[in-house]
């Protein structure tokens, strides 16, 4: 930078700081979100900002309270839809509504892939593409243990071994779902390993990016383009 350029950005305001993203985990039942996107949504809730998990059948309350306590763990906030039924769960104005006003400010949203052969998982992408049809946001379709085949990760969050654990944490919150095979340590890390194979990594989180909204550089940044 010459030093003319450097008085000039001396002279303008504070660069604008990129305030906390506001993060919301959109979950069709209280354990699908730990398992698709627990390490990212702990990794985001460890570097500051604001999680949200929206849990869509929130009618159970065992399970409800299971969803606040594993929330919790990955430092997020639990939001539940007290009108979601777990198995029957449908597309209505109500809970596209509901699902709105949560993701209404979000930054990034994080949803199951609409391509499973579970009834309220593919509910669940269409009351979040309803939802925000008129959003922008950036949008990422996680996996989760009954995704189909044309889940096609486009995007990997690296898995530690202090983030495995935190989701593990998390997941082990939901006692009643103890005995599932898909939530055991074995299974997850052959998962995280699998995908971390496809993407050149040890191990991963695989999303599939719907759209990502890119941020612009810092102002100061910009007043270095002549030189
Ligand atoms: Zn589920």
């Amino acid at each position: 930078m010459s030093e003319r350029s450097h008085a000039r950005a001396a002279a303008l305001p504070e660069p604008h700081l990129f305030g906390p993203l506001n993060v919301v985990g959109v979950s069709p039942h209280a354990d699908d979100a730990e398992y698709g996107a627990g390490c990212l949504l702990a990794a985001y809730a460890a570097a500051g900002h604001r999680v949200t998990i929206a849990l869509m059948t929130g009618v159970d309350e065992v399970r409800t309270a299971e969803a606040k306590a594993a929330a919790v763990a990955l430092g997020a906030d639990l939001v539940a839809d007290p009108s979601g039924h777990d198995g029957s769960l449908d597309v209505t104005r109500a809970r596209v509504r509901w699902l709105e006003e949560h993701v209404d400010a979000a930054d990034v949203v994080l949803a199951p892939h609409p391509d499973d052969t579970h009834q309220d998982h593919r509910a669940t992408s269409a009351i979040v593409r309803a939802a925000l049809r008129r959003s922008g946001v950036s949008l990422c379709w996680y996996r989760t243990p009954s995704s189909g085949q044309s889940f096609t990760p486009t995007a990997f969050h690296p898995v530690t071994e202090h983030l495995a654990r935190v989701r593990q944490r998390a997941i082990e919150l939901h006692r009643s779902q103890a005995d599932r095979p898909y939530l055991q340590q074995d299974h997850l890390a052959l998962k995280d390993a699998w995908f971390g194979w496809l993407s050149g990594h040890p191990a991963v989180e695989p999303f599939e990016v719907v759209r990502q909204r890119l941020t612009p550089p810092p102002v100061a940044a910009v007043t270095t383009g002549r030189c």
